[in-house]
């Protein structure tokens, strides 16, 4: 046996985003050019710590990502698990990377780590950061102490869970969060360490039947009711509202909702971008007494845009009945 077949088998894919992208010959501006194994050509250490497995799924920008690209992304890692590997690593845009770690996190059943990384400086840039933050991937998906936590985002050397992380800055390089609970570890000269223990996860089934679309509204100073009500005449099959504050909307939006959550299920959430809705203090028409007696289901910490792709997993495998369990305090 040599020394490279002992090293762990970790699976790497990318999907796109800044993390591989270039200048083009033609248009403006950097797009998604370099596949993985030109990500990988930077990054020869590497092959010190894993034996890697390479593989480009799509080379997207990640707003243009879509729930059933994801699903084949999900599919390919379950595989390579199954084939032996003891982690995978994803790369993609950033921009929606909150996003796409929930809908991945919510159907790994594995306790193989499924780590996501990206990048904040295009790979032609000087101090493009991609390499350094797929070492770092590298590192916490081989390390035994990220086992049992689902997918985690590692980027700017700073582990954060799929269900907390947010970006929250639009070009920075610490763009990344964990509003009100912080990063789940970090990575210093290649040593991964957690902060806390691993929690319980439910994995959901992949769903058998489409995501169905769910509408993401926001609750603005004096807006009317025309989008909301138009809803199920446009086929949505549930609506998340990033609500104000703690969770609260207009007393007419309260009674757009209360209608609507006869129709399909209503979740509210807080549009802060910082701690959980509330679920017993405030009385107003339109604060989250009102809502809750309306049945309309309050988000707690879950951010608005991760509670419109949980509704849409659970609406596909018909478990919204059981939404609750996912709504944490
Ligand atoms: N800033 C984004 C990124 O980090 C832009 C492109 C994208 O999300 O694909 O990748």
């Amino acid at each position: 046996m040599n020394a490279s077949s002992r090293l762990p088998r970790v699976s790497i894919a990318s999907l796109g985003g800044t993390v591989s992208m270039q200048p083009g010959d033609q248009h403006a501006g950097v797009t998604p050019r370099l596949d993985c194994e030109g990500l990988l050509r930077g990054l020869p250490q590497l092959g010190q710590l894993a034996q890697i497995e390479a593989q480009t799924l799509c080379l997207l920008p990640s707003a243009s990502l879509d729930v059933p690209t994801l699903l084949e992304v999900l599919s390919w890692a379950r595989c390579q698990v199954e084939q032996g590997a003891e982690a995978v690593v994803l790369t993609q845009g950033t921009d929606t990377l909150e996003e796409s770690a929930y809908f991945l996190d919510l159907l790994w059943p594995f306790d193989a780590p499924l780590v996501m990384t990206g990048a904040l400086r295009a790979a032609s840039h000087p101090g493009a950061d991609g390499p350094a933050n797929l070492l770092a991937a590298v590192q916490v998906a081989i390390d035994d102490q990220s086992r049992g936590r689902g997918v985690l985002v590692v980027l700017n050397d700073t582990i954060h869970r799929a269900t907390s992380v947010r970006k929250v800055a639009s070009l920075a390089m610490a763009a990344f969060e964990s509003p009100g609970v912080g990063p789940e570890g970090g990575v210093v000269e290649g040593a991964v360490s957690f902060h806390r223990p691993a929690s319980t996860r439910i994995p959901l089934p992949v769903p058998v039947r489409a995501v169905p679309p769910i509408a993401l509204l926001e609750a603005c100073i004096d807006a009317d009711t025309a989008l909301l009500r138009a809803l199920p005449a446009l086929g949505y099959a549930g609506v998340v509202i990033a609500g104000f504050g703690a969770g609260h909307v207009s007393q007419a939006w309260a009674e757009a909702l209360g209608e609507l959550a006869l129709a399909f299920p209503v979740i509210v959430a807080s549009r802060t971008g910082n701690g959980p809705t509330a679920r017993s203090t405030y009385g107003f028409v339109g604060g989250e007494i009102d809502l809750q007696a309306r049945g309309v289901q309050m988000a707690g910490a879950l951010c608005p845009r991760k509670c419109r792709v949980l509704l849409g997993v659970l609406l596909a495998s018909e478990l919204e009945g059981v939404v609750n369990r996912w709504l944490g305090p």
